[in-house]
Formats: C-alpha cells, structure tokens, sequence
C-alpha cells in the first residue's frame, strides 16, 4: 500500500499502459482521476478499480490534454475530489505510423506534439501550484524509446518524445527544491491498441518484437510497475531520470 491515500492524476487512463497504472496505483491505495479523451473508457476504467477490493477510488473524467482548458479543469476537479493532487502522470499519447518525413504533414507533426509533449507543459503548469502549496508532490511523463534512438519513420514522434525527456530532466532541475519529483518513463513497443498504428513501412509488430533481447513485447503492467515504483516515497532520491523499460534493446 505504498501509495495509500495518494491523490493521483493518471491520462490517457481508458486504455493501455494509462488503464494498468490507474488501477495499480488504486490496488496500492491511490485515488485516481482517471482522464482520457474517450470519457467511456474513462468510466469503464474508473469502474473497474471501483469493483476492485481494495481502498483505492477512481474518478473518471473526459479531457483532451491538448486543451489548455481541459488541463487546468483536470487538474481543478482533481482538487476538488481529493482536497490535494500528489502525483501527476501524464500518460496520454497519440502514435505516428512509419512515414518518410517529406509526407508527414504540418497538422500530423502539430497534433502529435500537443498531445504528446504540450501537454505535460501544461499538466505541469497547472499541478505544480497545487503540489506546491501541499509541500511536494511527484510527475511522471510517458516518453519512449524511441526519444532516445532515432528509428526511420517516426520524426514527429520521436521529436515528441525526446522533447518530453528534455522537458523532465529541465522540471527536475526546476522543481527539486519544492520538494517535487519529476521523472519520465521510457517505454519500449508495449502491447496495446496503440501498436499496430506505428507499423509500415518495413517496421511490423512481429519485428518490433524480435530486436527486443528479452524476446517478447512489453506489457502494460512492465509499465504500470515502473509508474508505480517512481510514485512511491521508495523513489524518493530519484528525480530527472527517463527510465527505460525496454527488455535490454540497445540499438
Ligand atoms: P498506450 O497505452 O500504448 O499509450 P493506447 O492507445 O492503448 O496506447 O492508450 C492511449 C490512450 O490515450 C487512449 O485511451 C486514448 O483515448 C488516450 N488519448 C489519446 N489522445 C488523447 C488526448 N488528446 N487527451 C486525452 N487522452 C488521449
């Protein structure tokens, strides 16, 4: 119960690697605002941990973590709930399917980067007065390998992604003496609805696989379990890292 009582935001919290961090943080004690621009997978989430024994609670809300305003009522209504916001995870994520850069358009490059990196700008902008004011508090950012090691095809992705690393390195820095942590998760391909858009090209879901050493995929809960470590007080001398959950892939 390491995150007991804990009010957690987690987006992008309807499916995926989103669904398996909320309902870990609630099996450990969380409250969770579960955000997700899809308010019915939203529910069903929240609905789930609520069936789950244990103490932990859900709310469920629809946003688009694009939004400026959707951020900031996220984050409004979060307080309202829990009295407090300790743990921000800005999860939500859109992917690229593999595309040579001369085709990638102006709108895919500007959407893929507000729902992947403007939007841990404006968690964070939001969140941290609250956190502030409530003497610390954790953010964690989905980034993902592939902000680490260029793979032909993902420009705007990756861009996204390595943006998202930079930008926890820079709020650890910043935020450290709030007593605010600030780390990010580095995902390698992980088995949800989001990975069979990024194949094309010569990339296939059976070749994303095969260059991972440890032979398999990840799961969702390989990442829920890195979230909720970093959540947890047992990471209290652990800020600005980007953790790579990624079965040993080194190329
Ligand atoms: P993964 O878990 O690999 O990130 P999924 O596609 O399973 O992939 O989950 C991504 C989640 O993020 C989905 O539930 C999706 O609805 C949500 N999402 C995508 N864009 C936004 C957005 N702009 N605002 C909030 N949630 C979003």
């Amino acid at each position: 119960m390491v995150l007991r009582d804990k009010a957690t935001v987690v987006t992008g919290a309807g499916s995926g690697m989103g669904r398996a961090t909320a309902r870990l943080f609630a099996e450990r004690g969380a409250r969770v605002a579960v955000v997700d621009l899809d308010g019915d997978a939203a529910a069903e989430t929240a609905a789930t941990i609520e069936a789950d024994d244990g103490d932990g609670a859900a709310v469920p809300v629809t946003a688009d973590v694009s939004d400026p305003e959707d951020v900031a009522s996220f984050v409004e209504r979060t307080v309202e709930e829990f009295g407090r916001i300790d743990v921000l995870h800005n999860n939500a994520g859109v992917p690229q399917e593999s595309t040579p850069v001369e085709d990638v358009t102006e709108r895919t490059w500007d959407r893929i980067q507000d729902v992947n990196l403007k939007s841990a700008f404006l968690g964070a902008k939001y969140a941290v007065p609250h956190m502030r004011e409530g003497g610390g508090g954790v953010i964690l950012n989905t980034a993902s390998t592939a902000g680490i090691r260029p793979r032909t095809g993902l420009s705007a992705y990756a861009a996204s992604k390595g943006g998202m690393i930079t930008l926890t390195k820079q709020l650890a820095h910043e935020l450290a003496a709030d007593g605010i942590r600030v780390n990010a998760i580095c995902p390698v391909a992980t088995d949800t609805d989001m990975l069979p858009e990024f194949a094309g090209g010569d990339l296939s879901v059976d070749g994303m696989a095969e260059t991972i050493p440890l032979g398999r995929l990840a799961e969702p809960g390989d990442i829920a379990s890195a979230a909720a470590f970093l959540a947890s007080e047992e990471a209290s001398m652990v800020t600005g890292t980007a953790l790579e959950v990624d079965g040993g892939r080194d190329i």
